[in-house]
């Protein structure tokens, strides 16, 4: 038997309902902040991420999927979708449109990692990007964005952690200082972590060993080394965010795992899955599209791990979502059969659903069929109320069942049953 790729799901209906209601939910509330969707390749040439995210990340160093086309040129399957909106952004000359173009997106990422609970090869993510803008407000609403679809999941334990990474002209700074309080401790630190030493010591702050977060606990926070600017920036994001009702938590060793990411960055933690297991990430990157070759232009966005985002859901969502229960039609005698067809057909056009039965069961086979789909509603289409332009509709929970007219049964479905 083949087998999928480690690393990969099938997601089978009803679970798939979940995905496509967080989709449209997604679209919807997103939508409602302007942003639209952009699709865009799962397949980018390898040096855009290199670039982008930074060679001396986990992403780039470990977990990319890279490999030599047949014409030998080095393609990688996204590992996220910010590099590709900038790379999209330059070539399709977005810059000539209204400033700020806000798009989102939503599909499959890979990466190669370790697999575990909420951590997968492929996965999804949902995400927007602000670009254009450089004000706090911009970041006030992108994050005001994220939380509103989250509160329209029915999420209210969430909780959106914030920092400032300060400016790049910050960076050395702060990176001098941090190496200095560690000097005394270096050899405590894990082989990646003695390794992120030479190449890129700020990841140190987001290893996951205890022994180097407990070293970096005692470390001077990012956050205290950055510019009067950026500290005003970050603070009136803040405060913003508090005036609109967001609830938002200062977290001073927050740093993201992508090297593009500055002043403000945030995550969504839930107290569900725990601190190591973020649902979204996100931050401003003003000089990403300007390190890529294109103009200088400032974004910021996040991203929601879709897998992640879904094995939290509220109950009352997942119960709303796969409480749905099926209507079957069950054609009685040769005759019906094509009629039965017809009435799904009918209630299908008016955004109904209905399943018809098309195994040549009978009637007793057919109730058996529609009560293992665990249907409430099953249609009757047969005999001699057929002729008279009308079916049966039973009322499996209830055992009752009524004759209606076939004129009215899509509004009789709408009324009463459950699709
Ligand atoms: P982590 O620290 O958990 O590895 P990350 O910082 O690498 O996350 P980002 O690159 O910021 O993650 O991606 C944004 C979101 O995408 C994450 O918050 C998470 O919800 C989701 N995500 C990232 N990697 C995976 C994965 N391998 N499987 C499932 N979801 C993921
Ligand atoms: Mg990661």
């Amino acid at each position: 038997m083949i087998q999928k790729v480690r690393g990969t799901r099938d997601i089978l209906p009803p679970e798939s309902r979940l995905w496509l209601e967080v989709e449209a939910i997604a679209q919807r509330v997103l939508g409602g902040f302007g942003y639209e969707e952009i699709r865009l390749p799962l397949l980018e040439p390898t040096e855009l991420f290199v670039r982008s995210v930074g060679e001396a990340t986990d992403i780039v160093g470990k977990e990319m999927y890279t490999f030599s086309d047949r014409k030998g040129r080095s393609l990688t399957l996204r590992p996220e979708g910010t590099a590709s909106v900038a790379r999209a952004f330059i070539e399709n000359g977005l810059a000539q449109r209204p400033s700020p173009l806000r798009v989102s997106y939503l599909g499959p990422m890979f990466r190669y990692e370790k697999m575990q609970r909420g951590r997968y090869r492929q996965f999804a993510q949902i995400g927007i990007e602000l670009l254009g803008a450089a004000t706090p407000q911009a970041d006030a609403e992108v994050v005001l964005a994220l939380h509103t679809f989250l509160a329209e999941l029915g999420f209210d334990d969430l909780v959106i952690v914030l920092n400032n990474l300060g400016d790049p002209e910050d960076r050395p700074r702060f990176i001098e200082l941090l190496l200095r309080e560690l000097a005394g401790h270096r050899d405590e630190l894990c082989a990646d972590c003695r390794r992120r030493w030479e190449t890129n010591p700020l990841r140190i702050l987001d290893c996951k060993v205890p022994r180097c977060r407990e070293l970096v606990s005692a470390t001077t926070p990012v956050a205290e080394v950055v510019s009067e600017e950026a500290q005003r920036h970050v603070d009136a994001v803040e405060a913003m965010l508090r005036g609109l009702g967001v609830e938002v938590r200062r977290a001073p060793r927050l740093v993201r795992g992508l090297d593009y990411y500055l002043r403000t960055v945030f995550e969504v933690v839930s107290p569900e899955l725990g601190e190591d297991t973020v649902i979204c990430g996100g931050g401003r990157y003003d000089r990403l599209i300007a390190d890529l070759g294109g103009p200088q232009v400032p974004g910021v966005g996040f991203a929601i791990g879709e897998d992640r985002l879904i094995e939290v859901l509220p109950a009352a969502f997942r119960e709303r979502v796969l409480g749905r229960r099926p209507v079957a039609v069950l054609p009685v005698g040769e005759a019906a059969a094509g009629r039965a067809l017809e009435l799904v057909r009918a209630l299908a056009v008016r955004g109904l659903s209905a399943q018809a039965e098309v195994s040549g069961r009978s009637l007793k086979a057919g109730l058996k069929w529609a009560g293992k789909l665990d249907a409430r509603t099953v249609v009757i289409v047969g005999g001699d109320e057929l002729t008279a332009g009308a079916v049966v509709v039973r009322d499996l929970d209830r055992g009752e069942q009524q004759e209606v007219p076939i004129a009215e049964l899509g509004d009789f479905i709408a009324r009463t049953g459950e699709a």
